[in-house]
């Protein structure tokens, strides 16, 4: 077995290791036939931390070949022997936690807490999917007199998915535990930009028991991710990132027959009313809008401030004051992505809105990243394009209305539908806003309502292309195939020795 080892060293937290990131083939690594690679930025440090290969045809070929070498073993294995394999990836994982966590603070910038948090949820997708072995029936039934019905969950068998930079270990396991321990092969495509979390689950995965070529990671950008979607062979594939990305994979893989499931992005709304605790409120709000640097899904992004809430927004703006980038608040991927999160402040200030906490300067002395400390923009508009776009970073666009019903039409109005969030101490205004949101997921006084399994993760409009959502049992389902068998046996005449 080759063996990745990345230098390690979790009391290190500066130090900048240089680790080249291969495909994991057949229980291997293997560089790209491409030949192409490109750097991995530490966002942190502003500093390359190795290459990545970039993938084409061949490479898909190549873990294909793989994956369906190994799909009649994998098939063939009792469910609850392949729930076994992720009880000891879990086991694995929490024992290497630290290293987990400090690996993403790198690859993606994130604060080891934030790290920690995003690999604790991984670690409840895989008990999830553990658990299926439990869980994942098909029920039967007698239909008629001497007729049963029953149903089978068939794995598809050769599947893929292909992940967004934000959540490197965690959204990995959004699809590999339901996939796996449904018996299908699989074929990840990390993004180009953080391929070392996943690459440090497949040897996880290895470790734990799970067979060579059941799982396979292939590098690379769109020439690998056009490959899996037009590859005929390739049952299924699940995909989260952006919306445009995510609407072309959904209509451009029917064309093969697939399954697609496309998660896309996300403009989420917090509605806050005068009864809200401002405490409370305040705190998560912060918390929704800041945590991740924003760059996660479910962040907050537009406040709608109903009535008289001066005081609520003043606790959110002194509360966001006292943030410390590179300490509270985590590094943004890029400097791309941190040009593109500045000039939607400057195009909001320019329009006349209020900077009321400006994060454009942020710096954190001696490191060379790509930072944007908190930033609130006051007195927008539902026209502007901080409000209508998704600008995935920390920064929070308020609306005042004058009514729920004002803000509720702001919410519904739209495209996205990902999550939504009210802040009231009153039951009768939360079950208004909740009739109401055209959102998948809502919190009631919780700014980042992500559903914790086994209630599956999903969002609705331009949040979201295909049917069901991803995780929990709908992530079983979209794994597998239904087989309905019918049965029937009658007894005949000549059986005299029955009774
Ligand atoms: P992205 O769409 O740029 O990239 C996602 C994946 O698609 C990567 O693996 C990338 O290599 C690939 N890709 C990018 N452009 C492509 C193209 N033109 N053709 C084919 N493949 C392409 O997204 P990102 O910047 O990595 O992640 C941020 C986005 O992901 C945000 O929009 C965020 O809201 C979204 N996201 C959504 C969820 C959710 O659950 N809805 C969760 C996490 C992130």
């Amino acid at each position: 077995m080759t063996r990745w080892k990345f230098p390690f060293d979790a009391r290190d937290y500066e130090f900048t290791p240089y680790v080249q990131a291969q495909n994991w083939i057949g229980g291997e690594w293997r560089p790209a036939r491409s030949g192409a690679a490109e750097d991995v930025i530490n966002p942190r440090h502003g500093k390359a931390m190795g290459k990545v290969v970039f993938s084409g045809a061949a490479d898909v070929e190549d873990a294909f070949a793989a994956a369906t070498a190994a799909l009649p073993a994998w098939k063939a294995m009792p469910i609850r022997e392949r729930a076994q394999v992720l009880y000891r990836v879990k086991a694995l994982m929490e024992a290497n936690l630290d290293e987990l966590s400090w690996l993403l603070s790198h690859e993606n910038g994130k604060t080891i807490a934030q790290a920690r948090g995003s690999v604790l949820k991984g670690i409840e997708c895989v008990e999830m999917g553990a658990s299926l072995q439990n869980m994942a029936d098909g029920g039967q039934l007698d239909v008629s007199r001497g007729v049963n019905c029953r149903v089978i969950h068939e794995p598809l068998g050769v599947v893929a998915g292909i992940v967004p930079f934000n959540f490197p270990t965690m959204v990995p396991l959004w699809m590999l535990p339901q996939a796996l321990v449904a018996g299908n092969t699989f074929i990840l495509k990390p993004s180009e930009k953080v391929p070392y979390g996943a690459m440090r689950l497949a040897e996880i995965f290895q470790e734990a028991g799970l067979p060579d070529g059941v799982l396979n990671i292939v590098h690379g950008g769109k020439d690998a991710v056009e490959t899996i979607i037009d590859h005929e062979g390739i049952k299924a594939v699940a995909f989260v990132g952006s919306t445009p990305v995510a609407k072309m994979l959904y209509a451009r893989g029917a064309q093969t027959g697939k399954k697609v499931l496309g998660l896309g992005g996300a403009k989420n709304h917090l509605v806050v009313v005068p009864d809200a605790s401002p405490q409370v409120t305040s705190d998560n709000i912060v918390a929704s809008y800041t945590g991740c640097a924003g760059q996660r899904c479910m962040a907050a992004s537009v406040l709608l401030a109903v009535g008289e809430v001066d005081h609520i927004v003043e606790q959110v703006a002194q509360r966001s004051r006292e943030l410390v980038p590179g300490k509270d608040i985590g590094a943004i991927i890029s400097q791309e992505s941190r040009e593109r999160i500045l000039r939607y402040i400057d195009e909001a200030e320019a329009a006349g809105a209020t900077i009321l906490v400006d994060g454009r300067g942020a710096t954190v002395p001696g490191s060379e990243g790509y930072w944007v400390g908190p930033t609130i923009i006051d007195g927008c508009t539902p026209e502007m394009a901080c409000v209508r776009e998704e600008i995935f970073g920390p920064v929070l666009s308020i609306i005042r209305t004058s009514t729920l019903d004002e803000a509720l039409a702001i919410e519904n109005a739209s495209p996205f539908g990902n999550a939504a969030c009210i802040y009231t101490t009153s039951g009768a205004v939360a079950e208004r806003a909740l009739s109401r949101f055209e959102a998948g997921m809502c919190g009631v006084n919780i700014g980042v309502p992500v559903p914790r399994e086994p209630f599956a993760f999903g969002g609705w409009n331009d949040s979201k292309f295909g049917h069901g959502d991803m995780t929990g049992m709908d992530g079983f389902r979209f794994w597998t195939r239904p087989r309905k068998v019918t049965v029937k046996w009658e007894l005949q005449s000549d059986q005299t020795w029955m009774s």
